[in-house]
């Protein structure tokens, strides 16, 4: 059922029940996004998509809209508090971007630049997480994981559908596992797909790094706002 709302004060048409990411995009407006993958279940951890519905702040990629919905995305105020969010997490790891593989492919670094952000206002954690070598393909870099649930939820073992990466813990104490055994059977296109999928340089494959050149980097090319009001029109 096709139904109105309205997005920062311009009417748009959408259908009932879409999600609000998805119907900014479709009508140009940009909503940065961290855990969530156009097409993919909702996750909801990020919160980096945060804007004011009907005066109420909410998660856009949780939202299915409703006639008459009235959205604020880039009101100075919500948008600052995006910024907020994100400046949180890169405080709440290590992120020295010049000297990571994933420099220039990294979604957190990109929508970074998106939301304006040069420095974190919150004071920096450093936390030491013991970084996770033991799978033959692939490593954890730890400290550079946001907790987005990515490779949890939408990386399994072929034949048993079972999790190969998990959370254990919560809080400052929560750090990113995996099933070295189930890893290890991983072929070599799912590895690169789960490093592809993670939004930072956290799961790294082992054997490849830097491979792009400055300048021709993923990010580079087409930028993460592009992309996501490119996605659209598919
Ligand atoms: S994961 Fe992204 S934000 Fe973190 S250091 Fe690497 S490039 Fe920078
Ligand atoms: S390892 Fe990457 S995909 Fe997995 S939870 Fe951490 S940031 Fe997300």
């Amino acid at each position: 059922m096709s139904i109105r709302i309205t997005i920062d004060g311009h009417e748009v048409i959408a259908q009932h029940g879409d999600r609000l990411v998805d119907v900014a995009a479709d009508n140009g407006v940009y909503i940065p996004t961290l855990c969530y993958q156009r097409g993919k279940p909702c996750l909801g951890t990020c919160r980096a998509c945060s804007v004011r519905v009907n005066g109420n702040v909410m998660a856009a990629c949780t939202v299915p809209v409703s006639d008459g919905m009235e959205v604020e995305v880039n009101e100075p105020e919500v948008a600052d508090m995006r910024k907020a969010l994100v400046e949180l997490l890169f405080a709440e790891g290590n992120h020295n971007c010049p000297s990571c593989e994933k420099s220039g492919r990294c979604e957190l670094q990109a929508v970074g630049y998106e939301v304006g952000m040069m420095v974190s206002r919150f004071p920096y954690r450093f936390p030491v997480r013991e970084r996770e070598t033991a799978p033959e393909k692939l490593w954890l870099e730890r400290d550079r994981c946001i907790f987005c649930q990515r490779c949890v939820e939408f990386v399994r073992d072929k034949e048993t559908g079972r999790k190969i990466f998990s959370i254990d813990h919560r809080g400052t104490h929560a750090s990113i596992e995996v099933d070295v055994a189930l890893a290890n059977k991983m072929p070599d296109e799912q590895v690169r797909e789960a490093a592809e999928l993670c939004p930072v340089g956290c799961i790294i494959e082992k054997g490849l790094g830097y491979n792009d050149p400055i300048g021709r980097r993923k990010f580079e090319i087409k930028s993460i706002r592009e992309r996501a009001l490119k996605r659209k029109h598919k």
